[in-house]
């Protein structure tokens, strides 16, 4: 039994959403244990405990974006993020709902709003509010407000730092609540955590980093503005990791500066002793890798991801939809199979804007020497002799070449978001099972 409670990934996904849960509701059944001080209205007690479950919740979201590994594992970075996302806007709510509250049920406490006047906890929870207001604001409409990836990010920590951080200040400094024993406990550890958290991202995660460095050997141009970026590992065996997964690389800097980018490993993650990465040109760091030069450093944190077909080793074969860039995960599932003399048929359903820009188009027919491997091109400039397919993967051109058997695949998606919100919703009207469907988003935000 506790064998399959460690093998099965569903258990240990449950069980972090358990361990999720419990957390959030810890301040609730601390409550519920010791009883309110005397006195003190149901209305009062509600907004109290709404807030203490927005900043546990706030607490937790460093947990999220913290990368550990095993929580990662369970669910992959789409789906952390997207609860990342919609939990940080439902502790928004709570946290908001807290003041007011206590406001309609008690006018006179509107005078904690007087900045200047209010006591030193009520200004501390007054700032947090703003933070996490700018926090959650900026998050949503990043791209609307026209700010940059990466002074973004370092606005995003800061807000959230300042937000839990004073909103941990606040708790304490009314004290109510605190003052006895086991709520003190309580909280004291949510502290903790989310200071060991900030130390483990920020201290020893970049340590960890500098202990396997990799040199760069080459850089080789590929089809369609994208770069091969070859690395060996420096002193150390490699990272080993599953045919589809990605690691956060860091080029040229230290590992302390986070700045680093995610990319989809493109190599066979049969050979370890050489990674490679295809890096498409979109913005200021992908622009520069062509100028690299063989002998730069370079870190890795990884690997992440669960878009991988090595944890579906009883289906029947694979279908593999990219656009563009896309393919970079694909190649490696692809090689690795390869590698690992895979009989198992595999289609590859591949959008790209023109014959001369199809990324590893080359590569991909040597695979077919090694491998049961079908490629469907499908060219949005087509030459005028081209007999292929054109326009976009809709629904049609699925249904002429995924197997009538649907649930006897996996399907793997990973290209521009309209693509693959179009190919995800046709998938689910030619009735591919939904657990059989599985996407990389290469947008985080
Ligand atoms: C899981 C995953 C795997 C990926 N694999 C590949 C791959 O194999 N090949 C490839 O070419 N691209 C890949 N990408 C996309 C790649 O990370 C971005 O194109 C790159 O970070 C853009 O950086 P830039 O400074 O050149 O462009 P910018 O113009 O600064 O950014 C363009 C967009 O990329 C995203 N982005 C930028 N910086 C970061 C960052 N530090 N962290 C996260 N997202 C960022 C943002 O959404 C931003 O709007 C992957 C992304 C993810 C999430």
């Amino acid at each position: 039994m506790r064998n399959l409670l460690m093998r099965s990934p569903i258990a240990i996904a449950a069980a972090w959403i358990g361990v999720y849960l419990l957390t959030v509701l810890s301040p609730l059944l601390v409550l519920l244990l010791h009883p309110a001080p005397p006195g003190r209205g149901f209305w009062l007690e509600f907004s109290v405990a709404l807030g203490f479950i927005g900043l546990a919740m706030m607490v937790l979201q460093f947990a999220l974006t913290a990368r550990i590994r095993t929580i990662e594992a369970a669910y992959g970075i789409d789906i952390i993020l997207q609860f990342h996302r919609y939990t940080s806007i439902v502790a928004f709510l709570l946290i908001l709902v807290h003041p007011i509250i206590l406001f309609v049920n008690d006018p006179e406490t509107l005078q904690l709003l007087n900045f200047f006047e209010a006591p030193w906890r009520a200004r501390a929870a007054v700032i947090a509010t703003l933070a996490l207001t700018l926090l959650i604001v900026t998050a949503i409409w990043r791209e609307k407000l026209h700010i940059p990836y990466e002074p973004w990010r370092i606005w995003h920590g800061i807000f959230a730092v300042t937000a839990v951080g004073l909103g941990l200040a606040h708790a304490f400094g009314v004290g109510n609540y605190l003052s006895l024993f086991w709520k003190g406990v309580l909280w004291v550890l949510f502290g903790a955590i989310a200071l060991w958290l900030l130390v483990f991202v920020r201290l020893v995660k970049p340590w960890q980093m500098t202990q396997h460095p990799y040199l760069v050997e080459e850089v080789v141009p590929e089809r369609g503005d994208v770069w091969t970026l070859v690395l060996r590992p420096r002193g150390h065996g490699g990272l080993s990791f599953q045919s589809g997964q990605f690691a956060w690389l860091t080029l040229s800097i230290s590992p302390f500066r986070m700045r680093e980018h995610p990319f989809s490993m493109a190599s066979s993650a049969e050979k370890l002793e050489c990674l490679e990465f295809g890096i498409k040109s979109v913005g200021d760091f992908t622009s520069r890798i062509k100028d690299v030069e063989p002998g730069t450093l370079a870190y890795l944190d990884g690997p992440y991801g669960v878009f991988t077909i090595d944890r579906y080793w009883d289906s029947a074969g694979f279908v593999m939809i990219a656009g563009g860039i896309g393919i970079t995960p694909m190649m490696s599932m692809l090689r690795t199979a390869g590698d690992r003399k895979d009989d198992r048929p595999f289609l590859l359903i591949y959008a790209s804007r023109s014959w001369e820009d199809i990324t590893y188009r080359e590569d991909l027919e040597t695979l077919k020497d090694k491998l049961d491997l079908t490629i469907i091109h499908v060219l949005r400039k087509a030459p005028e002799d081209w007999q292929g397919e054109t326009g976009y993967v809709n629904q049609d051109l699925l249904k002429r070449y995924i197997p009538v058997h649907r649930g006897s695949r996996h399907y793997f998606i990973c290209a521009a978001p309209k693509m693959m919100d179009q190919v995800e919703r046709a998938l689910h009207n030619l009735n591919v099972p939904v657990d059989h469907v599985h996407m990389e988003h290469y947008n985080l935000v």
